[in-house]
């Protein structure tokens, strides 16, 4: 199918905010679903965006104030849920965007939950350790009315993380008068975190990766992979995969990539999180950049650094035989339909990554239910849950000869607009 074109004062760049991206995967699913244009309208918009101050009192005594935003997309099938992010670029717009991406990765896994996302506009390299406690406990009271275990429950992201998250239950739990841990998800595992949560998008993305190798029939141990960004996502990513029998000749950091075509032992590679931009460092027989490591001849891509790296420009010079999306948003809406055309299938973001959202639903029943799972428990309980999403997605692309993109977004809307259109429209 052709892509909606590009009217001619939008650059790439501006197609691709979170937010226009949205809309414009929303409108392309709705030609593949039969759906009420109503509920398409309807989930075209959030349910509301709340916009707060947060005062925050230096360490010099000091006081700034930042602006933070909960963007709430829509809640037909359960609590909003998504991540809360420190970054100097968090705008409405950016979590809106982000909000309704959570929604359809949320449904395409089935989990009971909607979209929501959130941040501070604020560089979090600039704040001491004390500032960001400061900061995040304020802003969890001024989120205070809006979140919570059964309305929305927040996660780390960009420029938060679990200790974040802690700071983040504990304000509320204070105000609320008691220990409410199902507020927040990716908190450590003492105060009711899950084991496996930081690991998860990594292991969906390994998996999925598994079983798009077997779809088109090749063989693991016979496969090379190059994985852009050895963070959380990627090198746990790589590792799986190597631990599967898979030769990863390529990975990337920040400044650039090692290149063995024999493979590398990517355990020994230090992630971004256990020392920062250490993939140079490595004795390998050859460096790369990160745009050449986006253009190797491999089985399997998987980027899984930052968005919009796989653009128009470098479409057509991309040699592997499957990409799978390990980041959010890598692949831009031009470089997609090259791709379709050029036959290289690409393995959505919602899809790939989304052992992080799965497992942080299973940290809310942890939570709710006052119990910990073993570590074993998890990863069996995710590997359920990733073939069974993975199965659905084959069979609409298999049925409908769509893209794995459109049919992972084909299975979204179907399910919420079906779960819209049994509530109906109240008033
Ligand atoms: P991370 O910070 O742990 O790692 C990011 C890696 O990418 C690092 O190795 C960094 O050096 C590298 N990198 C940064 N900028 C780069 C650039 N411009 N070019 C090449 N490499 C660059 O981050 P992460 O948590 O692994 O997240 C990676 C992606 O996966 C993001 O798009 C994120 O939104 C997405 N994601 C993360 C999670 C999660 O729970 N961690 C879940 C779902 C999706």
């Amino acid at each position: 199918m052709t892509m909606t074109p590009a009217t001619e004062t939008e650059t790439e760049e501006e197609l691709d905010s979170a937010l226009i991206t949205a809309r414009r995967q929303l409108e392309r699913a709705a030609t593949h679903v039969d759906v009420d244009p109503g509920v398409v309208e309807r989930l075209k918009h959030p349910t509301r965006v709340q916009q707060v101050s947060v005062p925050l009192e230096r360490d010099d005594g000091d006081v700034e104030v930042f602006t933070g935003y909960r963007a709430q997309h829509d809640d037909v099938r359960g609590p909003y849920k998504g991540g809360l992010r420190y970054h100097p670029d968090v705008t409405s717009d950016e979590c809106i965007g982000l909000s309704m991406w959570m929604t359809w990765k949320c449904a395409v896994m089935d989990l009971p939950f909607g979209g929501g996302k959130g941040g501070v506009t604020v560089d979090p390299k600039d704040l001491s350790a004390d500032e960001t406690e400061r900061l995040t406990r304020r802003f969890a009271e001024e989120l205070r009315n809006v979140v919570g275990p059964t309305k929305d429950v927040p996660a780390p992201d960009m420029g938060t993380d679990a200790q974040t998250m802690a700071w983040f239950m504990d304000a509320y739990s204070m105000q609320q008068g008691e220990t409410i841990p199902g507020v927040v998800t990716g908190k450590p595992p003492v105060i009711g975190g899950s084991y496996g949560r930081e690991e998860a998008p990594g292991r969906s993305t390994a998996i999925v990766v598994r079983e798009a190798v077997d779809y088109y029939e090749g063989d693991l141990s016979g496969t090379t992979v190059a994985v852009q960004g050895f963070g959380s996502v990627g090198a746990n990513a790589a590792r799986l995969l190597e631990d599967w029998g898979a030769t990863v000749v390529s990975v990337s950091d920040v400044n650039g990539a090692i290149y063995d075509p024999d493979g590398l032992e990517t355990h020994a590679i230090p992630t971004h999180n256990e020392e920062p931009e250490a993939v140079l460092e490595q004795d390998a027989p050859e460096t790369l950049t990160n745009e050449a490591i986006l253009e190797l001849d491999v089985d399997v891509l998987v980027p899984a650094a930052v968005g919009n790296v796989i653009t128009a420009d470098n479409a057509d010079a991309i040699d592997a035989d499957i990409v799978v999306e390990g980041a959010n948003g890598p692949t831009t809406f031009a470089a997609d339909a090259i791709l379709e055309e050029r036959n290289v299938p690409v393995i959505p973001d919602i899809l790939a990554n989304a052992g992080g959202v799965t497992v942080s639903y299973f940290e809310w029943l942890q939570d709710i239910n006052r119990r910990q799972w073993k570590l074993k428990r998890v990863n069996e309980e995710l590997e359920t849950h990733m073939l069974k999403a993975w199965d659905h997605i084959r069979a609409v692309v298999d049925e409908e000869g769509l893209t794995w993109r459109d049919a992972a977004y084909v299975v979204a809307l179907s399910r919420i607009a079906e779960a819209k259109e049994s509530r109906g429209l109240w008033p």
